[in-house]
């Protein structure tokens, strides 16, 4: 069977996301704003998307069966997690359209191949080797120097997977940490800030980029993104350019976000790049109310081959993530002047568990 043609859709076509969770629901409203129905294909569990697609299915994603019925029902499939497996990607794109395609996934899946893949574009990432040995990791470690992280190649996100190597570390008892999987080891880049670019490429290979946002971690989780970031007007368009160029690289079509650190050096910023997600990303959540555009309705127009929408900025914006119990502030944020809340609907709040966001958006004064 060869691959589908990727032709533009229309309003009435059904879209198909992999994944159940908040991203997947943002995804699925805005959707319905362009006249397209979602079917959503989760494993078990608390898929807060199910409540607002218009058919779900509950399936392991390696279930050959349940891929089969779901492509049938959709005309093009994405996917709200960069985790989705191969054979997955293989099995649909060979079927309906998928984007972002397989090579996006394939890049960004293994950490590995996303630091040469980005270094070899010319951008800045920290400095880097593979570890697939504690030979390895002591090489890593003598020619990298300390402090380093050591960070698992694949299924890492907020933190997990990785663990600080500061001068006189025990490297065994680091690499059983994260539990002897294959890995690398980054130098640590001494960061003043952390800001990522969320941008979006259409089936055209139109380029849009949202404004730099400036992020703000606690615990390893989003807690904050503040837009404009405090960076300078050269730091910033070097950042744009980066996201374009990794864009156009991988052929990509829908909203992706690059994390980059900024430093300073000598009076100077400059930025490098963490990594690289392929999907909509938290930290464009402001963009619901503080952009032309939301992040959810560009990825939506991207992958159904519509034309993208401007990204421009509505003012100074903030997004506040709702993190846990966090989330049982509602009433106060309801009653909060130009406060938007977007709860979840998960059903549980547990510790560290994205439970909402609220935006706040001041328009800038002349
Ligand atoms: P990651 O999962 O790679 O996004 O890393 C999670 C967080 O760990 C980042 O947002 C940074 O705050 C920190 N971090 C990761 N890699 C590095 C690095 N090479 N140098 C300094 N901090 C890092």
């Amino acid at each position: 069977m060869s691959a589908p043609v990727p032709t533009g859709l229309a309003p009435g076509a059904v879209l198909g996301i992999l994944g159940g969770g908040q991203l997947a629901r943002m995804m699925a409203l805005a959707a319905a704003d362009l006249g397209i129905r979602c079917h959503v294909l989760a494993p078990e569990g608390d898929n807060p998307a199910f409540d607002v697609a218009a058919r779900h299915i509950v399936a392991e994603y390696e279930d050959e069966a349940a891929l089969a019925t779901f492509a049938e029902g959709v005309d093009a499939v994405t996917y709200e997690f960069e985790n989705v497996p191969a054979a997955t990607a293989a099995f649909l794109s060979q079927r309906k359209p998928l984007h972002p395609g397989a090579r996006a996934l394939a890049v960004t899946q293994d950490r590995l191949s996303e630091k040469r893949f980005v270094s070899e574009l010319g951008l800045d990432v920290a400095p880097f080797r593979a570890v697939d040995s504690l030979g390895d990791l002591e090489a890593a470690v003598a020619e990298i120097g300390c402090p380093a992280i050591l960070k698992t190649r694949r299924f890492g996100y907020d933190g997990k997977g990785q663990v600080k190597i500061a001068p006189g570390s025990d490297l065994a008892e680091a690499y059983d940490a994260i539990g002897r999987f294959p890995a690398i080891l980054e130098g640590f880049v001494p960061f003043v800030r952390e800001v990522s670019v969320v941008a979006a490429r259409g089936l055209d290979g139109a380029f849009a980029a949202f404004d730099v946002c400036e992020n703000e971690h606690r615990d390893h989780i989003l807690a904050f993104t503040r837009i404009p970031a405090n960076l300078t007007e050269t730091a910033s368009k070097a950042a744009i350019e980066a996201a374009h160029r990794i864009g156009e690289a991988l052929g990509y079509v829908g909203v992706f976000a690059v994390e980059l650190f900024v430093l300073e050096e000598a009076g100077t910023e400059r930025i490098v790049v963490n990594e690289i997600a392929p999907r909509v990303h938290n930290s464009g959540h402001w963009t619901s109310e503080g952009a032309q555009t939301s992040q959810f309705h560009q990825h939506v127009r991207a992958v159904c081959g519509f034309p993208l929408g401007s990204a421009e900025r509505r003012g100074r914006v903030e997004m506040e993530n709702l993190i846990g119990e966090a989330a049982l502030r509602w009433q106060a944020l309801l009653a909060e002047p130009g406060a938007h809340l977007h709860l979840y609907g998960k059903r549980e709040a547990r510790p560290g568990r994205k439970m909402g966001h609220v935006t706040r958006v001041t328009p800038e004064r002349p």
